[in-house]
């Protein structure tokens, strides 16, 4: 049998984990903390989940299948893991990122409706959206309840046999090659057939180069009316603001904040406090967008860590024969959890090699893939 150590427990690694072991792989998932542990990018209480990716359909597709995933596993947890409330992106121009969304969704079949911005009033007890082009109306979007979605990933994992090991693992010396296909754990080394460093923002810690940075990133939920709930209100995106949000899941209060870069981070020992820039920035967007929102108070934070890369495309990279780094996920890869896995299983499983933008290599900088056109 085929044996892999997964490093990390997040939803990459917890997704990984189960689709190799669905597959035929013995898996040990080795992990620091607790999946699902405050830390994790992929604790946030909420993901959103969307199709649109500017000009770009591999995201678009991929997403579409993890849609149909975060359906099963919710089916065969017996949870709600996913509110399907729709989602507005607020477009300023025309011809701009929205306007390249429609086209990749409507050429993949993936529904969506081009929306006059008085329509908005539809969809939000009180909108304001005088200085937009036009709405993007993504019916089967959403959000996930991430942080539990990442505990019963990681549950299903072991109920499939994967072994979770409670430890911090570090990557091991090669004897021809900078690395060898094993982690030391306290001392002890453990081989196996592969081994996949899916350690968010961690990696740059435990390998050198890698073409990621990790930034401090707030989440602000606002103490706002029952009527901002999901899925009555829709999840929403302006992406030349770098603003997003959606109404109240589970009584943590509307989501309101920004996807615009935070400042260098360590995820292991960083304050979890947020900044109260963070909290007037989210109050002016309001003000904006949604005035009688702009003075509620603030009922939950979060502070959380992007993997950046400068492209905003992920990284799948075999750094030594056997070795792989996962992760870059650049602040939009938890929605794509379960079809990302069955593709880096596919990848490891020698079926096909990655796509070269996953490689380790020097990246053009650009924002295009995330929820964030420029910054406030
Ligand atoms: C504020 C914010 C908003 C976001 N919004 C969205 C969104 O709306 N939609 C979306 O799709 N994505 C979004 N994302 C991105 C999404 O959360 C991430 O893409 C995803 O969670 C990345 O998961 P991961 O498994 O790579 O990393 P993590 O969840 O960070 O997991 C990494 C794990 O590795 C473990 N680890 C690290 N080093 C070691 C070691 N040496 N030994 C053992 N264990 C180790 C850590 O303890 C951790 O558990 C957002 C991210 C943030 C921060």
């Amino acid at each position: 049998m085929k044996s892999v150590i997964v490093v990390g427990s997040g939803i990459w690694g917890s997704s990984s984990a189960l689709r190799l072991a669905e597959t035929g792989w013995q898996v040990t998932l080795v992990e620091r903390h607790r999946p699902g542990h405050v830390r994790q990018a992929s604790a946030g209480e909420t993901r959103l989940l969307r199709c649109s990716h500017g000009d770009d359909d591999w995201y678009a597709r991929l997403a579409w299948q993890a849609r149909e995933g975060w359906l099963r596993l919710g089916e065969r947890a017996g949870e709600d893991l996913y509110v399907e409330s729709g989602m507005l992106w607020f477009a300023r121009k025309p011809d701009g990122w929205e306007h390249a969304s429609a086209q990749v969704l409507k050429n993949l079949d993936i529904e969506c409706e081009v929306l006059d911005p008085a329509d908005g009033r539809r969809f939000f007890p009180d909108f304001r959206g005088d200085d937009l082009s036009f709405l993007l109306w993504e019916p089967n979007a959403g959000v996930l309840r991430a942080r539990r979605a990442t505990q019963v990933t990681a549950a299903l994992a072991q109920a499939a046999g994967v072994r979770l090991v409670r430890a911090r693992a570090v990557p091991v010396a090669g004897d021809e090659a900078p690395y060898g296909c094993a982690v030391e754990i306290e001392g002890e080394i453990h081989h196996a057939d592969r081994v996949v460093w899916a350690c968010g923002g961690w990696l740059p810690e435990l390998f050198d180069g890698l073409p990621i940075t990790v930034t401090k990133q707030d989440t602000l939920h606002f103490a706002a009316p029952p009527q901002w709930s999901l899925p009555e209100t829709p999840a929403w995106v302006d992406h030349g603001a770098s603003a997003y949000g959606h109404g109240d899941v589970d009584g943590v209060g509307m989501k309101a904040t920004s996807d615009a870069e935070g400042p260098p981070y360590e995820p292991e020992h960083g304050p979890r406090v947020v900044d109260p820039g963070s909290v007037e920035q989210a109050r002016g967007y309001l003000r904006r967008r949604f005035p009688s929102l702009a003075e509620l108070p603030v009922l939950f934070t979060q502070v959380c860590q992007y993997a950046l890369t400068p492209d905003a495309e992920w990284l799948l990279a075999e750094v030594s024969p056997g070795v792989w780094v996962l992760g870059g996920d650049s602040g939009h890869g938890f929605k794509h959890g379960p079809a990302w896995a069955g593709y880096v299983a596919g990848v490891l499983d020698g079926a096909y090699e990655p796509e070269p933008r996953f490689g380790d290599h020097p990246r053009t900088p650009s924002r295009g893939l995330r929820t964030s056109g420029q910054t406030w």
